[in-house]
């Protein structure tokens, strides 16, 4: 038996097939620019003799209608998924689901009002799910569908690290509090650094830090997030690609005071045209390395700001969580980009965090302890994979 991942943007959705017993990946790829005269079809596969195998075709695919059944009939003409009678069930990512849902669910009339009634949370990302799991209902009929939410890992956080500082009514009435997001990364790292280190996850007290063109860091004590960086929306935290993370929210007065921006020019500042990319022109950490090489003090800058504000966040919740067992990198500056670990880390001896810098520029992509051998707490690289997350937790929702 199977189950298919999906994940739907607005524009795009990505996918991944399973086969359960195993949990290896027999079909994955993308549909990007839907609704474009030259949407792209990136589709893998392993074939009957288990070759890996892949296609990249460019159609026009008006809607994710068209989208996902392409996608099918792909599954169907590669073998992948010969017949539907062998999907167990379909995941679904859903960014946010607000303060409904602590664990995935499984997707029934309800719970789809629900995420709709979210929409005003995650604006561009509920409405692109909610399109996808409308479909996947239609092309699956009697297919189990779980909704697998961002937030859910977050729920357990404790009032004092959710709310803000402002006034209650804001919380009661309009939902204003941290939501935090990326949870199916951190809670899949978490468990994989608990197996590494030959703990149970609900005995083991982490810091994740999931480092991508988003960014966040979460405290996890005894398996449960208790903190987390990201807060109603992913803006908050640490420096992204393109979002500044952290900033006084009066800069924001003062920018419609004296720049008189108004709140669309603001949100595509912060989101889209701050972070690396604001500092320096540019919000792939390759290119920034290579500009360092070369001398470039913006660049050199940019990679400072951002290690700062992580050892700033290590700091905050090895107080929070009093003892840490691990700090976990993840995403793909935290899996690969070692100088970053290195500033990261560097100075944080007397707090129990020592590198073993060959173990950290060691060449290999796999999890792995870059720790010193005596360091107390213990600093591991562990590649995320969301999408076996999403496929584990929905074949445990359906039961
Ligand atoms: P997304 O959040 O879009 O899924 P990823 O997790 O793929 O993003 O991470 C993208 C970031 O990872 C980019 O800044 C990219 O430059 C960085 N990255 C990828 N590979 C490397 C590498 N070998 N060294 C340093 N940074 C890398």
């Amino acid at each position: 038996m199977k189950v298919l991942v999906l994940n739907a943007g607005s524009s795009s959705i990505k996918f991944q097939l399973f086969e359960i017993a195993g949990w290896s990946v027999v079909a994955s790829g993308s549909i990007s620019r839907i609704g474009e005269d030259d949407a792209l079809l990136n589709f893998r596969w392993v074939d009957g003799k288990g070759q890996s195998q892949q296609l990249d075709q460019h159609h026009p695919i008006a809607s994710h209608q068209a989208a996902l059944e392409r996608v099918v009939a792909q599954l169907r003409t590669t073998g992948a998924l010969a017949d539907l009678t062998e999907l167990h069930a379909v995941g679904h990512r859903v960014v946010h689901g607000g303060e409904a849902f602590h664990v995935p669910t499984l997707l029934d009339e309800d719970v789809i009002d629900a995420i709709r009634q979210m929409i005003p949370l995650a604006p561009l990302h509920n409405p692109a799910h909610l399109d996808g799991i409308l479909v996947a209902r239609e092309l699956f009929p009697g297919v189990p569908q779980v909704a697998v939410f961002d937030t859910a890992f977050h729920q357990t956080m404790p009032r004092t690290a959710y709310r803000y500082a402002i006034p209650d009514a804001l919380y009661r009435e309009h939902q204003v509090r941290r939501y935090g997001f990326h949870g199916t990364s951190h809670a899949y790292v978490g468990k994989r650094a608990a197996a590494m280190l030959g703990r149970s996850f609900d005995r083991s007290n982490l810091i994740t830090l999931h480092l991508g063109n988003g960014a966040s860091a979460t405290a996890i004590r005894n398996g449960s997030s208790v903190d987390t960086s990201m807060g109603m929306t992913p803006l908050e935290g640490l420096v992204m690609g393109t979002r500044c993370g952290d900033i006084d929210p009066a800069v924001l007065l003062y920018l419609m005071q004296h720049l008189e921006m108004d709140h669309q020019q603001i949100d595509q500042l912060l989101n889209r045209q701050s972070g690396l990319l604001g500092l320096c022109g540019v919000n792939d950490m390759r290119e920034i390395h290579r500009r360092i090489e070369t001398g470039d003090a913006k660049a050199e800058l940019a990679l400072g700001i951002f290690c700062h504000r992580l050892k700033k966040y290590i700091g905050a919740y090895m107080a929070v969580l009093g003892d840490v067992h691990a700090v976990v990198f993840t995403g793909g500056i935290g899996e690969n980009d070692a100088e970053t670990r290195t500033r990261t880390c560097a100075g944080l001896e007397r707090m129990g965090i020592e590198l073993d810098e060959a173990a950290n520029y060691a060449e290999t992509r796999s999890e792995r302890m870059i720790s010193a051998a005596d360091s107390p707490v213990k600093v591991l690289v562990i590649p995320t994979n969301e999408e076996l997350e999403i496929a584990q937790q929905t074949v445990e929702a359906v039961g």
